[in-house]
């Protein structure tokens, strides 16, 4: 056995081994050779041998005097043999380890029957044999929790008088003390002064935190390293070398730059260069790292001495000017920087921002900060202007063009008009909750330059790949235009923020926010600040979520499998979401009635967007049903609202005797057990079509089905059986739709196992009935129609097992509707 063979590995249940060594499990016997063979397995296996010799290699000195020196202590014990290392233990100064070459050194200098140092006697022994034992290094802290905790700040804040004071607080608590902002400055001018050297001219540019005006205690430097006038350096001493003959400092070959021509050299390049001067040329520097391929490659770095983590960044000249917009607007009103802090406070308790707290993606503190401006952008009365607005107030000197890009703003706050706004701190932020809590990010995008919320839509078409990359949150960059700053967020991202701005709204309401307890309790700001608990934090939604018997199903939308043409109608129509539901919700329809036999009545959310058979009538009478989505149509069952009794599963749906042909034949059938077999031949001759406009329809839909047979038992070897009569019968046609996966293959499946359970004489009550809710959620890239699906009536418990079949079956149907369909 593994364990019996090498006393580092144990092996654990299921096949499954713990390596002792490195603390780590691993699942099987393959992964447990690979582990063994690892970097990490090797190095502590050398480390241990390492310090093993080093044990058997030395004394345990101690009783000489304090402040005796190593030299002093290798002096006496280098007569036994050569000393190899000394380890003092210099802060109290008591004892010492000898470590010799060899074993023998080692040996004399035990046999020696007493030892005295400066009159006094030593005590030497061998030293003592410890089990090596690997202590992994701590993680470097996110620089969020570099924000003080809260069982320390409430302390402070609860003596404040008012929120507002407790806000004001929390600046001076965070933010830099003068000494931070000096040692900031020295290492940045260390920084400049070896580069200088190395690339003449540079210039090295502090942005983000540490100048924006919202810098906390530790956080990043973020360095921009501006090689611009380097490069007309270098151009120009390369021509007067050509003119001249003579060889300029930059060509010499001692010259870095005579590595790399900078007009022409990539990004990564440079960083490479840039990394090798950070590591080799600037003091206490270490733990550099080119990071070369992030969105912004960066070189990063620790400072030993101020423990300061940095980037440098070689093209980064739009963060250089946001930092100077963001340091502008905490310059124009005072009210912005303490609003910043308290929200980026609770945000960082909530896992909303910041570092990861393996609750899916978050906000980084910029984009925090823009969402804090946009807000105060869209006060009643503005407490700080719209971008463009700033762009108008812009002099001569403030003109600036970055890639294209105009950033032009003033560059002296108290040349701009004061805001007339005078709301209170405390106001401000419980307002910040209420306009977050009730904002529509789904279908909108932030939009700094215009204070507006734009629609998402506005955005869809690829302009010349300018258009942003858009999510469930979208926050444009002020400047950037085509940059969304909140990319990266998700949808349940998206739905944790909201929901805590909620509760963080609901609570702004109550007298604990407002006012200071006079019973001594925790009060306003520090409460707010309580920490999430994770049970709390269930999304409704989750695909695949068992909740309280709802099911989720998700049905993504995937852009790729559209056509050119159905991009088309999704760019050019008001609301792509709607009209991308509209189809989906077709399909998934066609799904439960045309191919599981199942019959679908609408219940009353649906009404909402269901057409009343007036309407539907001329659209039948206007319409070539043919010419559009002809498949993916759906017969309005019963214009009616289901009563409880129906929704309780009691009694079905009952039918309207007056109704239109179509809505009675789907009702008839509906109810009728023995016209519900209908369609047999798989089509939908008997019964009216109505095509779906999609245009109509909200947001969501429900609907009451009746599942009635068990459609999914044997399903795979029905279709597999059918598929090998049609192959042998078939003629030379070639009907797309027998090919598998059609409307009729599927319909005929469902059709063979209804006439199956038939044949058991199992054929009176329905298998289910349950409720389908459909919604469209998301944004672009992650708009999604969700489909809860709801039990009823479930005397047989069959739901769980038709639930998992629909579980991958309804989604692959229903895009396969629409990639066959809509094109
Ligand atoms: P902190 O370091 O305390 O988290 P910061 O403002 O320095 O705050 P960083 O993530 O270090 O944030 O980013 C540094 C700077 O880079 C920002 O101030 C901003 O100017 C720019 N920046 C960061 N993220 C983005 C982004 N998504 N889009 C555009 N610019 C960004
Ligand atoms: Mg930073």
């Amino acid at each position: 056995m593994e364990s019996e063979q090498d006393p580092d590995i144990q092996l654990l249940p299921r096949g499954t081994f713990m390596c002792r060594l490195c603390e780590v499990n691993v699942p099987n016997r393959a992964s447990l050779e690979d582990h063994k063979k690892g970097k990490k397995h090797q190095k502590l296996c050398s480390i241990r041998e390492t310090r093993k010799v080093q044990e058997e290699h030395s004394l345990f000195v101690s009783g000489f005097q304090h402040g005796t020196s190593e030299l002093e202590i290798t002096d006496h014990f280098q007569r036994f043999g050569p000393v190899s290392s000394i380890i003092m233990d210099k802060n109290q100064g008591v004892y010492a380890f000898v470590e010799y070459g060899s074993i023998e050194s080692l040996q004399s200098a035990l046999a020696e029957p007493e030892h005295i140092m400066n009159g006094k006697r030593l005590k030497v022994k061998p030293r003592e044999k410890k089990e090596f034992k690997y202590t992994p290094k701590k993680k470097q802290a996110p620089s969020n929790s570099l924000l003080p905790s809260l069982e320390l700040l409430s302390p402070v804040l609860c003596q404040a008088n008012d929120v507002d004071e407790q806000m004001e607080k929390l600046v001076q608590l965070f933010g830099f003390s003068e000494s931070e902002e000096r040692l900031r400055e020295l290492v940045i001018s260390l920084i400049q002064e070896v580069f200088s050297e190395f690339f003449p001219e540079c210039k090295i540019i502090p942005f983000g935190s540490t100048v924006n005006g919202f810098n906390i205690h530790c956080c990043d430097l973020d360095l921009f390293l501006d090689l611009e006038h380097t490069k007309i350096f270098q151009a120009k001493s390369k021509g007067s070398n050509e003119q001249t003959g003579v060889i300029e400092d930059t060509q010499s070959e001692d010259s870095i730059l005579s590595d790399i021509d900078l007009e022409t050299a990539s990004e990564a390049e440079v960083l490479e260069l840039v990394a090798m001067v950070l590591r080799k040329c600037v003091p206490g520097v270490h733990k550099v790292q080119a990071v070369t391929t992030a969105r912004r490659p960066v070189v990063k770095f620790i400072h030993k001495d101020s423990g300061l983590h940095g980037d440098i960044s070689v093209n980064n000249r739009l963060a250089v000017r946001n930092t100077s917009f963001l340091k502008l607007c905490s310059a124009l009103d005072k009210r912005l920087r303490p609003l910043v802090y308290a929200v980026r406070y609770w945000a960082k308790q909530k896992h909303l921002a910041g570092q990861s707290s393996g609750r899916g993606p978050t906000l980084n503190n910029y984009a925090l900060t823009l969402l804090v401006i946009f807000f105060l952008q869209n006060r009643e009365i503005p407490v700080i202007p719209s971008v463009n607005h700033l762009k108008e107030l812009a002099g001569e000197g403030d003109q600036c063009i970055i890639e294209g890009w105009d950033c032009s703003f003033p560059s002296d706050a108290s040349t701009l008009p004061p805001s007339k706004n005078c709301e209170s701190l405390c106001t401000l932020l419980s307002e910040f909750f209420n306009f977050y809590g009730q904002f529509d990010f789904v279908s909108s995008v932030i939009c700094l330059r215009d204070r507006k919320a734009l629609p998402v839509t506005a955005f869809l078409s690829n302009k010349e790949g300018k258009s942003p990359r858009l999510g469930p949150v979208n926050i444009l960059d002020p400047f950037e235009l085509c940059h969304n700053v909140a990319a990266n967020l998700n949808e349940r991202s998206e739905q944790r923020f909201r929901k805590q701005c909620l509760e963080a709204a609901k609570y702004c309401r109550s007298l604990q926010y407002q006012r200071k307890s006079a019973k001594g309790k925790v009060w306003g700001l520090v409460r707010l600040f309580n920490e999430d608990s994770v049970s709390a934090e269930g999304s409704p939604g989750v695909p695949g979520e068992v909740s309280q018997e709802r099911m989720v199903i998700d049905i993504p939308f995937k852009l790729a499998s559209l056509s050119e043409e159905t991009r088309k109608k999704l760019c050019n129509s008001d609301d792509f979401r709607q009209l991308w539901f509209g189809w989906v919700s077709a399909a998934v329809l066609s799904v439960l009635e045309d191919m599981l036999k199942c019959t679908c009545c609408i219940t009353p959310a649906a009404l909402q967007y269901s057409t009343t058979a007036e309407h539907c009538a001329k659209l039948e009478a206007g319409e070539d049903p043919h010419t559009q989505l002809p498949e993916l149509s759906t017969r309005v069952a019963d214009h009616n609202e289901p009563s409880d009794e129906v929704l309780d599963g009691k009694n079905p749906p009952e039918v309207n005797s007056n109704e239109s042909d179509t809505t009675a034949s789907m009702a008839g059938e509906s109810l009728n057990s023995s016209k519900r077999h209908r369609c047999s031949d798989g089509g939908a001759s008997s019964c009216k079509k109505l095509r779906f406009e999609p245009e109509n329809m909200a947001g969501n839909a429900s609907w009451y089905c009746t599942l009635w047979h068990k459609v999914w038992a044997g399903r795979r070897k029905m279709r597999r059986d059918i598929l090998r009569g049609l192959k042998a019968s078939r003629t030379d046609e070639n009907d797309d739709d027998n090919d598998g996966g059609g409307i009729d293959l599927e319909a005929r499946v469902s059709e063979a196992i209804a006439q199956q359970e038939r044949a058991s004489g199992n054929t009176s009550e329905p298998v289910l009935n349950f409720t389908l809710h459909l919604e469209v959620v998301g944004g672009t890239e992650s708009t999604r129609t969700l489909a809860v699906i709801t039990p009823v009536q479930d005397a047989s418990g069959l739901f769980q097992d038709f639930f998992h079949f629909l579980q991958l079956f309804l989604p692959k149907m229903t895009e396969k509707l629409l990639e066959k369909k809509i094109k």
